[in-house]
């Protein structure tokens, strides 16, 4: 989509530090990271929240979760834990509307969600 940041990463006209690609996904470090360990993934369809995901959009979560387990291994915190948010909506703080969620990991995060 026109003037999407994230259209633009999936379509290397900005640059981002990508760590993981498949025909659907991809992630990528998030520019400003709040934890040691701060990765973006999000669908290459443009999709702008969580709540306008259609019926047949629903296969990406799944695919997403599989990346989830990839990346976490590939990143060595698969034991240690990670945190996984999605913001969504006026209320979040959604900054960016195409779909992405964050995966924070490298520190021990207290039981806050908020970050
Ligand atoms: P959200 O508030 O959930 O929409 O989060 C948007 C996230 O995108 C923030 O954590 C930003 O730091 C991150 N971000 C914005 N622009 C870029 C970019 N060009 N490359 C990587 N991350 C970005
Ligand atoms: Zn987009």
């Amino acid at each position: 989509m026109e003037d999407c940041i994230f259209c633009k990463i999936v379509n290397e006209e900005i640059p981002s530090e990508k760590i993981y690609e498949d025909d659907e996904l991809i992630a990528f470090k998030d520019i400003n990271p709040v934890a040691p360990i701060h990765i973006l993934i999000i669908p290459k369809k443009h999709i702008s929240t969580l709540m306008e995901m259609k019926e047949e959009d629903m296969h990406i979560m799944e695919n997403i979760m599989q990346a989830v387990q990839k990346i976490a291994k590939e990143q060595k915190i698969d034991v240690s834990g990670f945190r996984l948010i999605a913001n969504c909506g006026p209320d979040s703080g959604q900054e960016i509307m195409h779909i992405h969620f964050h995966l924070l990991a490298g520190k021990k995060m207290g039981p806050k969600i908020i970050f």
